[in-house]
């Protein structure tokens, strides 16, 4: 996502309640920070951050985490999100690398979604890829008991490398779709990419992956 420099991103981000900044601090705790035992969903590279926002606000029983590498557009996400009269309590933003995300999290999220991540062409940067086998293990350790992983993308070569990387890294496929909105898959939120690729006609392909835990599988 490219995006103009914000002049005052520092401010914003220091002075942000939604952000955590010293995201350390909480890993296998962020059921005290939410003061709740509700289930935890992330969106890793969230952009501007209307989708995980939108879900915060529709699923009040659900704690959601945003994540996003940039500066300049997480302080967008802010001032969005803090410009809004009620600021939703199950909703926090962090300021990370996703190859970061084991500093941050263990064995408390119960969801991923992977929306219109950056597709990494070239053959030499797949690992770069968020779908990568080294991301999937990572995701391992942050999952709690069941993994569940959705991911939406208009790139189809992105889509078919994460069919693969997800099926050979032991999960099973609840949903499946070629084209999104043409399916029978009814309370999508839209993302921003979403909604530019969608208006250039783009077809948006989607899956849902779940794996059980390893627990008492080997006896
Ligand atoms: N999910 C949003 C934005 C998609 S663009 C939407 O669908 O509208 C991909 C976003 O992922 C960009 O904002 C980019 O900065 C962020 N991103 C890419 N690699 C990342 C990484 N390794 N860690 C965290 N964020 C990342």
């Amino acid at each position: 996502m490219r995006l103009r420099n914000v002049k005052n991103k520092k401010e914003i981000l220091d002075s942000s309640k939604l952000l955590i900044l010293d995201y350390e601090k909480y890993k296998g705790k962020w059921n005290k920070l939410f003061n709740n035992d509700n289930p935890i969903y992330i969106e890793i590279g969230m952009g501007k951050g209307s989708f995980i926002l939108e879900n915060a606000l529709r699923y009040p029983s659900i704690n959601f985490i945003g994540i996003e590498k940039y500066d300049s557009i997480i302080a967008r996400a802010i001032q969005k999100i803090e410009g809004l009269d009620d600021i939703p309590n199950n909703l926090r933003l962090l300021r990370m690398d996703a190859k970061d995300i084991t500093n941050a999290f263990s064995k408390e999220i119960d969801k991923i979604y992977l929306n219109f991540s950056d597709p990494w062409p070239k053959k030499r940067h797949s690992e770069r890829r968020l779908t990568s086998n080294s991301f999937l293990k990572k995701y391992d350790e942050i999952f709690k008991n069941e993994k569940v992983i959705e991911v939406k993308t208009d790139n189809q070569n992105l889509f078919e490398y994460s069919l693969i990387t997800i099926s050979n890294n032991g999960y099973v496929f609840e949903n499946i779709s070629l084209d999104l909105h043409n399916s029978d898959i009814l309370d999508n939120i839209m993302t921003e990419y979403e909604k530019k690729f969608t208006e250039k006609n783009n077809k948006i392909y989607y899956l849902k992956a779940k794996k059980m835990s390893n627990k008492g599988k080997k006896c």
